[in-house]
Formats: C-alpha cells, structure tokens, sequence
C-alpha cells in the first residue's frame, strides 16, 4: 500500500461499507512496554459511490474543538446518509493530546512541521507518514480542524494553504472548500514558505485541502465548538459527502493574506508584553503594538514595540512572558479574489 512502508497497522477496512470505529496502531517500544503501541481512533463511514473526505482534529494536542466535533460525528452519522467515504483522525496526534501540549511528549516533534514524514523516524514523524502515505491517497478533499492553541489567540478562520507549484485546478477546489466553510476569514496562505503542514502535504498530492482555526488560548470555546460543527456540516454537504440543503450563495468571509514583510511581528527581547490592541483591530506602520516590560526592574523604562507593517490584527500571544523572537501579533490584509 505504501511505497515506503510503514510500521502503522489498523483494524479498519477501508473498503467496507458502513461504519467502522477502531484505531490505527502505531508501535512504541518504552521503558514501561517493550512491545506496546499507541491508540490513534479512526473512523469510516462509507456508503457507495462518492468522494472520499478525509478530517482530522488534535494534529496538535492543546486545540479540542476539533476533536470534540469529530467524536459528535463519529457517534451520531448514520452510514445511510453518507455518499461516498468519510474518513476521520479526531486525535491524529492522540500522545500529544493526552498531554494537552501542541508537540507530541513522545518526541518533542510539530506534527504539522514534519511532513511528508518518516515511517521509520520518530513517533510524530511515523504519524505523518501513515496519514501522508496511507490515508491521503485514498482522500479527494482534506479538512484539518486546528485552534490557536496555548500561545495562540486568533481570528476563525479557514486557510487555503498555497505553495508554488500547487495546480491551479487543486487551488480552486480548496478555496470553493474554503469558502462554504464560511469562516469569519479566509487566509490565502504559503504557511510563511513552510510546506511541512499536512494540508501543504496534501495540496502537494492533488487533494482539495484546508485548515481551520476555531478556538483559541488552549481552553474548549463554546462559540468553537458550535461553529465548528456549522461549518464542518456546511462543507460536507457542499462536497456531498453528507447530502443536506445549503443556501444560494455562501456565507460572507473576509478574504485575507497575511502581511508579508513585517506582518509578523517577533520579540526583540525577553520580557513581559502589554499589547496594546485587540483581534480585529485595524493598525498602521509605525502605530505603537505594545510594551515589553522588564516587571523586576521598575526603574527601566519599558521598550516601546512598534508594527513594522499596517493591517488587521489576526492573531497575538497569550502569555505574558515573552522570550526574544516568540510571535507577539500576525497581521493580514485583503486578499482580491483570483482572477484566471
Ligand atoms: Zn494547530
């Protein structure tokens, strides 16, 4: 099945009818289990002809309104009303959720820094290789629910992720993704070049692919977690996977890129930031983002921070404690609609 092998094996099969709930098991010989493996749930949902969709939540581990969603899915779609295959990973990286933390403890390892992966590397990186090697060749269209995370609090968004040698015809199928998802923006994104994401891996492998961020600051939204089954339901039907009545036009979403030069501004120093915006806001080169403070020594003044490019703030960082060169705020601006 896969070219490179891999050590993943599953009690799902994919060709079945139905719905499966089971686990692809991923070998991890520990201290405490010489010959143990790690649970990673899946789920098919199948019934004849169709796409197949592909959905995973928890590739990191401290972002839950995606897997909250997906385990709803999984428990409550009857195969009846499928057309085609569902397939979902709502934990795909489960050792990192089960320690609430966006890197696997396992290793220490992004599973969305690590594709196309390793099928004989490092757990992370042997997740990445079953999804990018098994599951994706099987898929027609990729969702990838995320949320900003422990650092991260950011805009609801859906991101069309583009690269240069991405076809013209796989970008049109995501941004039609993206636009029946009907997030409060759609971010035309290269990722800031980084094409090791899952969804850049996808896009690569001619799959219809976008993420989502629907929740923040690492907690369970309840606004999240209710948009993320609207949209998520929305999409589905628009692909037809899970037939249901969509209205004529869809939902308005603020079309943005984030800002290229500049757009992201990064600590110059340790410290503690006091930002001095808010998500949404609208700021100019030059205007004033923050302070850094030093708070143990009252007597420096605190170092004034300014933006480096103007735009929308779309997202900013949650704690405090800042250390040189972690990402303070990312701003966007509009991005026209693609003219053939
Ligand atoms: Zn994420």
């Amino acid at each position: 099945m896969s070219q490179r092998g891999t050590t993943v094996f599953t009690d799902i099969d994919w060709a079945r009818p139905g719905k499966q709930v089971g686990h692809a098991w991923l070998p991890h010989s520990g201290h405490d289990d010489a010959w143990g493996a790690v649970a990673l749930p899946l789920a098919v949902v199948g019934n004849g002809e169709g796409p197949t969709v592909f959905v995973t939540g928890a590739i990191h581990g401290d972002e839950y309104e995606g897997p909250i969603v997906i385990n709803e899915l999984i428990r409550s779609l009857d195969p009846s009303r499928v057309r085609g295959r569902l397939i979902l990973m709502p934990a795909a990286n489960a050792p990192a959720l089960r320690a609430a933390s966006r890197v696997s403890p396992l290793d220490g390892k992004n599973l969305a820094r690590v594709f196309p992966g390793n099928p004989y590397g490092t757990p992370t990186e042997q997740i990445a290789a079953f999804i990018h090697d098994v599951i994706f060749p099987l898929c027609n269209a990729y969702i990838d629910l995320h949320a900003g995370g422990s650092s991260l609090f950011i805009e609801e968004s859906a991101q069309v992720v583009v690269t240069p040698t991405l076809a013209p015809e796989v970008r049109e199928r995501a941004e039609d993704m993206a636009r029946w998802f009907g997030a409060k923006f759609t971010v035309i994104t290269d990722n800031m070049g980084d094409p090791r994401t899952s969804c850049g891996a996808a896009a690569q492998l001619g799959l219809a692919a976008i993420a989502a961020e629907m929740g923040e600051n690492g907690s369970v939204s309840p606004r999240g977690v209710k948009r993320t089954r609207e949209c998520l339901a929305r999409v589905l039907a628009r692909l037809g996977i899970v037939p249901a009545e969509l209205p004529a036009t869809p939902p308005p979403s603020r079309r943005v890129r984030i800002v290229s030069h500049g757009g992201n501004l990064l600590s110059p120093g340790d410290g503690y930031f006091e930002p001095l915006h808010s998500l949404g806001d609208t700021v100019a080169v030059g205007d004033i983002a923050g302070y850094l403070h030093s708070l143990s020594e009252p007597a420096l003044v605190p170092r004034e921070l300014r933006f480096m490019a103007g735009g929308t703030v779309y997202s900013q960082r949650t704690f405090g404690m800042t250390r040189q060169g972690n990402s303070l705020c990312v701003l966007v601006e509009d991005e026209p609609e693609a003219t053939a």
